[in-house]
């Protein structure tokens, strides 16, 4: 039998093997700190991310924090995290302090920021990214010494200057300090400002999506905008960018909203999406990436599903299956759940 092996076909097959290894370094490790869009505290929008070949995070948004540490931690998150000797810190101390490098954050609303105030006076000195009028509301709203005191280097009173504010561009990538990643900034449609991000490493992409609506919805999440104004086009402006990258095959995954079913009224949304709606725009990105069957295979991690405190309904696995079944191209849809890990 031995002799039938073909050695330079063996060899040729290694080495595809031994490249798609070093390929698949390029991507993302995604860790869930929170999956929920409010209600309940301790599960609320947070994830970590890093590049497969880095050991530093970054934070995107940060609605829990310690918890959601301490919940993936207990199941096997940081498996792979060694502490040094000499730190003085337990798991979640030393991931919260020493190895999250910094926070993206999409917006300021409290579902997507509670964890970081709440955990800054033991947190160490790093950088909060963010659309400039999100963090000029985090500093006026939080970190003011009336809601807390000022962890950061610019606003009211005392400054302890343990943060510094990056204000991010639009369209423009940034690196993040400490971290092999780079982020651009784009603005998605929500009640206030808030920002979208496409992450890079290594020139693999995937893209952070906090709180935003569809773009035909934009009119109603602002009850004094002017009913006569076009939609907007912040999310097809997005899918524009995208779909190059995904023609290339950059594109490795989405994590993205989904806070209500499809039975809540389009009035009723606020800036966020139904599964319906997620299709829509996930449709745009199709047709301009090279139409059907180009977005087979991407992964669309679902976030913020709403917790209900009714009785009877479990609303995760109403969206679960209402998304399954308007899934008609193709993405692996991923339900995020607090602790896990999803390898993009
Ligand atoms: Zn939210
Ligand atoms: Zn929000």
């Amino acid at each position: 039998m031995i002799k039938n092996i073909n050695i330079p076909t063996l060899l040729f097959t290694m080495l595809l093997f031994y490249s798609k290894t070093l390929w698949a370094g390029a991507g993302f490790e995604v860790t869930v700190l929170g999956d929920r869009g409010g209600i309940k505290d301790g599960n609320l929008t947070a994830f970590l991310v890093r590049a497969q070949q880095d050991v530093n995070y970054l934070a995107l948004d940060a609605g829990t924090l310690v918890n959601g540490i301490e919940v993936a931690e207990r199941k096997g998150a940081f498996a792979h995290v060694t502490i040094p000797k000499e730190s003085e810190y337990g798991v979640v101390g030393y991931i919260l302090r020493d190895r999250i490098k910094g926070y993206l954050l999409s917006h300021a609303h409290l579902d997507h920021v509670s964890g970081l105030v709440i955990a800054s006076p033991e947190d160490s000195k790093k950088n909060i990214y963010g659309l400039a009028n999100v963090n000029k509301a985090l500093s006026e709203t939080y970190f003011n010494w009336v809601a807390w005191p000022n962890f950061a280097d610019q606003g009211k009173g005392f400054k302890i200057g343990q943060y510094h504010y990056v204000d991010l561009p639009i369209g423009q990538s940034q690196a993040i300090t400490n971290t092999s990643l780079k982020v651009t900034a784009f603005p998605v449609n929500h009640t206030v400002e808030t920002g979208a991000f496409v992450i890079e490493n290594q020139g693999d992409i995937m893209v952070f999506f906090g709180d935003t609506g569809p773009d035909s919805l934009s009119n109603s999440v602002d009850a004094s905008t002017d009913s006569s104004k076009e939609n907007s086009r912040n999310l097809t402006k997005i899918w524009q960018y995208l779909a190059p990258k995904v023609q290339a095959n950059k594109l490795k995954g989405l994590i993205i909203e989904v806070s209500f079913p499809n039975e809540t009224p389009d009035k009723s949304l606020f800036g966020h999406m139904t599964p319906k709606w997620l299709f829509k725009e996930l449709s745009k990105l199709e047709q301009q990436s090279g139409g059907k069957g180009s977005l087979n295979g991407l992964k669309v991690v679902i976030q913020h599903i709403k917790y209900s405190l009714k009785k009877g309904a479990d609303i995760r696995e109403i969206i679960k299956s209402q998304l399954n079944e308007l899934n008609n191209l193709g993405v692996e849809i991923i339900i995020s759940n607090q602790g896990e890990q999803i390898q993009l």
